[in-house]
């Protein structure tokens, strides 16, 4: 069992001298552990505690922390550039064909730092293109912290329909304009269109929405989103901020066989670095005013660095050169198939939910199909047990509904140590409960 005395010295510090000591909001989980090494499938605290990491920075790293390949390409590229404020870089341009080859949906693309400034511009651009405001987006699915999105990222499971902000200071109008719809309910979804006829500038959409754990698509279900959007005249906006390059070297669209307008992506596209990207169709792209004559606003002093090109280009180099998803899929199933057979063994009631590298395991019965459903999970059981994994070594985070990502550093023998921590843990709770 882990003792964190060190790291709770740190997080007495670190409160000192941030509001609550973390830098982003959810990342304020106890146990407050301070992580000061990582590499491969492992990460370390103040204390010299190993973890096997599976919340993996909540997506980024699809090859392991610090992959020498990446990081040996960033230093490489800072030996010799850097950033210059006018101009293209060659990574640049070398990144964007690779993306344009891969993504079905970019025809063209535009880089930025964050995957929340990727889906401003997006769902900005869908508005100056339509000449709508409003935006359909679903309950439980994140898009970023702005205002454009915020609402009801976090709701509780009955908000549908009222009017409940994502954060207190946000703009009424970025609320009215966002309407929240159920994800896999196509029904919803044109009720919607019909009672906003005109008015809806576009919808956003995780295709698996993994902000939530991992709640599959039904068939059908993205190919009607775009059949809707085509007959209203609202751009269709895939965020593949989680699900770009995790699932596929051409995103999630690529794996349902369904093009959206836009697309947005982050996370895996570097491997943990610092980038972003907007894509889509060229008659769109050149509306933004990195084109002369363009009238939407793109800019950011830090768009383009050497350090989030170089690690995208070689990311996808990874990707292309090396079985990287035929990997994370493999250890993916096995680590399902290895969750089911304890489960069933133990006479547990859950669902264990996933796709490719990203597993989670509800405390329910059934297939959650919407967010709504997640409110059967037993989440004083998940919480508590991802809680008794990391005193095991097994870093999940330690909160409600959230997914797992395996990444290519992770090996067969990880997955077994971690079947085995699991299934001491569950007995244990068993026998409690
Ligand atoms: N879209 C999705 C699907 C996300 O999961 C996230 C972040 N978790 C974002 C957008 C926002 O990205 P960032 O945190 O890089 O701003």
């Amino acid at each position: 069992m882990k003792n964190y005395p060190e790291s709770l010295r740190l997080y007495e510090e670190a409160k000192l001298y941030s509001p609550g000591g973390v830098h982003t909001s959810i990342r304020n989980v106890e146990p407050h552990l301070i992580f000061t090494r990582a590499e491969g499938a492992y990460v370390y605290d103040a204390d010299g505690n190993r973890y096997i990491d599976y919340q993996a920075a909540f997506g980024p790293f699809i090859l392991g922390h610090n992959h020498p390949y990446v990081n040996g390409k960033v230093i490489e590229a800072l030996g010799r550039t850097d950033l210059f404020g006018v101009g293209t870089t060659d990574l640049e341009i070398e990144l964007a064909k690779k993306i344009t080859k891969h993504v079905p949906s970019a025809e063209q693309v535009l880089f930025c730092n964050s995957g929340s400034e990727a889906t401003y511009h997006a769902i900005r651009l869908s508005r100056a293109i339509t000449g709508a405001k409003k935006l359909i987006k679903f309950q439980g699915c994140y898009h970023g912290w702005h205002d454009y999105v915020a609402r009801n990222m976090l709701s509780a499971w009955d908000k549908i329909g009222t009017r409940d902000p994502g954060s207190a200071g946000m703009m009424d109008e970025a609320i009215d304009n966002t309407l929240i719809c159920t994800f896999n309910d196509l029904e919803n979804v044109e009720e919607t269109f019909r009672q906003n006829k005109g008015e809806i500038a576009a919808l956003i959409v995780e295709p698996i929405p993994h902000n939530v754990g991992c709640i599959l698509p039904q068939p059908g279900f993205l190919a009607g989103l775009r059949q809707l959007c085509t007959d209203y005249g609202a751009l269709l906006i895939f965020d593949e901020v989680i699900t770009g390059f995790r699932h596929d070297i051409g995103g999630f669209q690529k794996v349902a066989g369904v093009t959206p307008d836009l697309t947005t992506m982050g996370k895996a596209m570097a491997n943990g670095f610092p980038i972003a990207a907007v894509a889509g169709k060229k008659r769109y792209m050149q509306r933004f005013n990195t084109q002369p004559g363009g009238d939407v606003w793109f800019a950011g002093t830090y768009n383009g660095h050497a350090v989030g090109t170089a690690a995208s280009i070689a990311t996808i180099e990874m990707m292309e050169n090396e079985p990287v998803h035929e990997h994370v899929f493999r250890l993916g199933d096995r680590m399902r198939g290895g969750l089911r057979e304890i489960l069933d063994r133990l006479g547990i009631e859950a669902y264990v939910a996933g796709f490719g590298s990203v597993w989670t395991t509800y405390f329910m019965g059934f297939e959650p199909k919407h967010y709504a459903d997640l409110q059967h999970n037993d989440a004083e059981f998940y919480v508590a047990y991802r809680k008794k994994l990391i005193e095991r070594g097994i870093f999940k985070m330690p909160m409600n509904i959230k997914r797992n990502s395996i990444g290519y550093s992770h090996t067969e023998q990880d997955i077994d140590d971690t079947l085995e921590a699991m299934e001491a843990v569950l007995k244990d709770m068993k026998n409690k409960h």
